[in-house]
């Protein structure tokens, strides 16, 4: 049963029987241990039953596909239909690239094992552009001679003019919170992918403690020493900013006598600056060998705007409401401490219930607890059902046994809210006869935001939140975006207070997984005028949680 979960007809059901633990603890115990003795004490016959069953069990399948695929020339794999299933479903689909070092980060390998199935699987040309990508970071990467030109050809700009290389770089600043980097690298890599660009983010945040090496054989870390040493401080008022270069008439030739172009995306960023999602890089930002960009937010959506990316876009992208989930799954694999974090907390409070549910509490007014926000979290999953409600009267239960348990994860800076629920479901019996048991992993009372420690907590969180079953949201928070489109999950949102009142309805079921994009353009790149870019394109609407903010969905 344990290796049917894993190696055969693929994960239809939550882990408990299907993580690798239970595979690895199946193999250990079929391991007689040192020094003893095995005792069968079952019949020979039985015996012989049971291993004629486990056989056909195994040679049946890889008989029957043999057979099927008489016609097609022989490869080594279809001899192992078995095993390539397991490596398509480790692989998630093709997403990833097989060749990693597994235990360096066991994560990349194994996640697909706490998850559901794939919610959505990747495109044929996804998979494509994304070995392509591969290649052109192994190529252009840190430490290769293109590298090392491009480099020293910033570095001694004023004297050598311009000079084309063979590779373009986007160095990418992401700042403010975990969630907002997150969805800045992943907006950036789309980006990167879209022109051809090397991704290289700027070291100087912990990402490369909590998230392995994406790309085979390279790193996609800035290697300290780059020639602009003050990546954090650039505005859009350099002289190098798409801004400026924007509202210059000869823009085409200026570019190429810059030695780099910045490109600001901060949330509260200009009308100019956002031009930028109106851009068709061929016109004249191809020419600068190397952009920087300074994101804290989720662009994905305006690029989905720009009609210069719609054809390639619509190719890697069917759905349109994946488009994160699968970004998310081939970039972010937590390293092994932070993997560490995860499995621990999935294994001894979510793995054995029937069903999870994860709330995740994001206050923007400050950290000290709020009864309006507790009654909405109460409200929420009352009105949606998400929680049974409790009953006034002990009922006359002689026993537990059998009661259907409910997991509740929930995440927060304080314990406040987590404290209250417990309670709530420990006081009092519910009216379903459902056992409640309410876990939350940590309460850091305070944002600290850069370290390390604070930043795996944060992140191991919204790993585990994306674990879940159904989950429930704080709006304009992207930590709870990331939370659930880490998991493929469709979130109640519950909407942010205002006055310090519970707000009516308290929370509303999203239109799809992805996030919200909080600093969209308003301008229609087509008409070349102002516009409600929540009304352009049927896939890109308006979020539940931001009015203006926009988000992508898959049109039914
Ligand atoms: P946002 O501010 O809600 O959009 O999310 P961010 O992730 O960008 O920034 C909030 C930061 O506060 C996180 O990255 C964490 O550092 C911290 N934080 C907020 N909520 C939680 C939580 O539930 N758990 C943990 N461990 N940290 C949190």
């Amino acid at each position: 049963m344990a290796l049917e979960g894993v190696v055969g007809i693929g994960i239809t059901k939550r882990p408990s029987q299907q993580c690798l633990d239970a595979v690895e603890n199946a193999a250990r115990r079929a391991e007689p241990e040192e020094g003893t003795v095995e005792q069968n004490t079952t019949p020979w016959i039985a015996r012989k039953k049971v291993t004629a069953l486990a056989i056909s069990l195994v040679a049946l399948p890889v008989l029957m596909t043999t057979v099927s695929r008489r016609d097609s020339p022989w490869t080594p794999a279809s001899f192992w239909p078995l095993a390539t299933f397991a490596r398509q479903e480790k692989l998630l689909g093709g997403l990833l690239v097989p060749g990693f070092d597994e235990r360096s980060c066991l994560s990349r390998y194994r996640s697909a094992f706490y998850h559901k199935n794939l919610t959505r699987s990747p495109s044929a040309h996804l998979i494509e552009r994304l070995r392509q990508h591969e290649a052109l970071q192994r190529r252009c990467g840190p430490g290769t001679e293109a590298y090392r030109a491009a480099a020293a050809r910033l570095r001694s700009w004023r004297r050598n003019g311009t000079k084309d290389g063979v590779c373009r770089y986007l160095v990418l600043v992401p700042y403010r919170g975990l969630g907002n980097r997150i969805l800045a690298v992943a907006s950036a890599f789309l980006y990167a992918v879209l022109t051809d660009r090397v991704l290289l983010l700027n070291g100087n945040t912990s990402m490369g403690e909590i998230f392995c090496e994406p790309f085979p054989g390279t790193s996609w870390l800035l290697p300290q020493h780059f020639p602009i040493s003050n990546l954090q401080n650039l505005t859009g008022d350099v002289r190098e900013s798409y801004r400026n270069l924007v509202q210059n008439d000869s823009a085409a030739s200026l570019v190429s006598r810059l030695p780099y172009v910045f490109v600001d995306l901060d949330h509260s960023c200009t009308y100019h600056d956002k031009l930028f999602f109106c851009d068709d890089e061929r016109q004249f930002l191809r020419r600068a060998p190397w952009l920087v960009m300074r994101t804290d937010g989720y662009f994905v959506p305006a690029l989905f705007l720009n009609p210069a990316h719609q054809d390639e876009l619509d190719r890697m992208f069917p759905r349109k409401d994946s488009v994160f989930y699968l970004l998310a799954h081939y970039l972010f694999h937590p390293t092994n401490k932070v993997w560490g974090l995860i499995t621990r907390f999935h294994s001894s409070y979510l793995r054995d219930s029937d069903e999870r549910l994860g709330i995740q509490v994001r206050v923007f007014d400050g950290d000290t607890p709020f009864q309006h926000i507790l009654d909405q979290i109460l409200a929420c999953t009352s009105q949606e059902h998400l929680l049974p409600d409790v009953v006034t009267q002990e009922p006359p239960r002689l026993s537990m046994a059998g009661a259907r348990s409910k997991v509740v994860l929930m995440t927060g800076l304080s314990s406040w809210y987590y404290e209250n629920i417990r309670w709530k479901y420990w006081q009092s019996a519910t009216a379903t006869g459902e056992v409640v048991s309410v876990y939350q992993p940590s309460h850091e009372e305070h944002q600290l935001s850069g370290y390390t420690t604070h930043d795996m907590k944060a992140v191991a969180e919204m790993y585990l939140l994306g674990m879940t079953d159904k989950i429930v949201t704080s709006g304009w928070s992207t930590f709870g975006y990331v939370g659930h489109g880490l998991g493929g999950l469709t979130p109640w949102i519950m909407f942010r207070p205002e006055n310090h009142t519970t707000p009516y309805p308290p929370c509303r079921r999203a239109k799809s997984m992805e996030p919200c994009m909080h600093g969209p353009p308003f301008y229609d790149c087509r008409a070349k005028h102002g516009a409600d870019t929540g009304k352009l394109v049927p896939h890109v609407q308006h979020c539940e949680d931001m009015s203006w903010g926009l988000k992508l969905v898959h049109p039914e």
